[in-house]
C-alpha cells in the first residue's frame, strides 16, 4: 500500500520517537500470561505515535505479511459494529507485532480491578453513543456487540512478582502522550478524525475518509438489515489494487 507522502514524513518522526517510547514502554512491569488472549478481542485505543509505529511494522514486513495483515485491518474496520472479531494484530494466540504492542495492550491486567472497570465504563459510554447515532440513521448495532468488554483478567503475573500502581500507570500513559503530541497535527488529526482507531486511519488513506465512511455505512446496513454479506467481499474485490 502506498501511504500519503505527509504519512511518510511522519512515519520517520515517530521512528525517531521509537527508542523513547519503548523506554517508556520498559517501566511497565513485564508480565507473564497464559496467552488465553482474551484481551486480543480488539483493536486496543491506542496514542498518535503507537498508531504510527504499527504502520511502520506493516511495511517493514515482507509484501505477502503486510498483504495479509492490511485486509485484516481493512475487514476489521468494516465489522467491528457487527460482531466481535479480533485485533487484526492477533494470529494464532500469538500478537504479530508483540515487541511494539500499545501501551494499553501492556497494561492489561495491571490496574486494579476499580480503575479497570472505570475506564471499561468510559469505553462502553463511548460506543452506546455510537449505537444511538447509528440508529439514528436506521441501522441498529446488535447490543452484545455494542456491550462486549474483555473481562478483567487474573492470569496476568508480573514477572518477579512485580507490580505497579494505577498512579504510575496514568502517569506513563501521559508520557507517551506528551512524546506523541510533538508530531503535530498528526496527533490531535488521529484523534479528532480517525477516533484514535489505526483501522479507521488505514481505511481512510485507502477509500479516502468520506468514502470509507460512506461504504462502512453501506457494508454494515446491508449485514444487519437486509443479511447481506457479500457487500464487503465485493469492495474489498474492487479494491484489490489499493492493497
Ligand atoms: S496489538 Fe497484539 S497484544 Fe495488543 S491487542 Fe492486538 S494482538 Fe493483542
Amino acid at each position: 500500500m502506498a501511504f500519503p507522502q505527509e504519512i511518510n514524513r511522519l512515519l520517520t518522526k515517530a521512528d525517531a520517537r521509537r527508542s523513547k517510547l519503548q523506554a517508556i514502554y520498559a517501566q511497565i512491569p513485564s508480565t507473564r500470561c497464559q496467552r488465553r488472549a482474551q484481551c486480543c478481542s480488539m483493536l486496543p485505543e491506542m496514542s498518535p505515535l503507537e498508531a504510527l509505529i504499527a504502520v511502520l511494522n506493516l511495511k517493514a514486513k515482507t509484501a505477502t505479511a503486510s498483504n495479509t495483515l492490511l485486509p485484516k485491518i481493512v475487514h476489521y474496520f468494516f465489522m467491528n459494529p457487527i460482531k466481535v472479531t479480533s485485533c487484526p494484530f492477533l494470529e494464532e494466540n500469538t500478537c504479530r507485532i508483540y515487541n511494539d504492542r500499545f501501551f494499553g495492550c501492556r497494561a492489561y491486567g495491571l490496574w486494579t480491578p476499580s480503575t479497570f472497570d472505570q475506564i471499561a465504563r468510559v469505553s462502553r459510554r463511548v460506543k452506546k453513543h455510537l449505537q444511538a447515532q447509528w440508529l439514528a440513521l436506521g441501522v441498529a448495532l446488535p447490543d452484545h456487540v455494542v456491550h462486549f468488554q474483555a473481562p478483567y483478567c487474573r492470569d496476568v503475573v508480573g514477572i518477579d512478582r512485580q507490580t505497579i500502581s494505577d498512579h504510575d500507570l496514568f502517569k506513563l500513559h501521559r508520557q507517551v502522550d506528551d512524546l506523541s503530541s510533538g508530531l503535530t497535527p498528526w496527533h490531535q488529526a488521529f484523534k479528532d478524525l480517525y477516533f484514535s482507531d489505526l483501522s479507521v486511519a488505514i481505511a481512510s488513506w485507502l477509500f479516502g475518509r468520506r468514502r470509507a465512511v460512506q461504504l462502512k455505512f453501506l457494508v454494515v446496513k446491508d449485514a444487519l438489515n437486509y443479511q447481506r454479506h457479500s457487500t464487503l467481499d465485493q469492495i474489498l474485490n474492487e479494491s484489490t489494487n489499493l492493497f
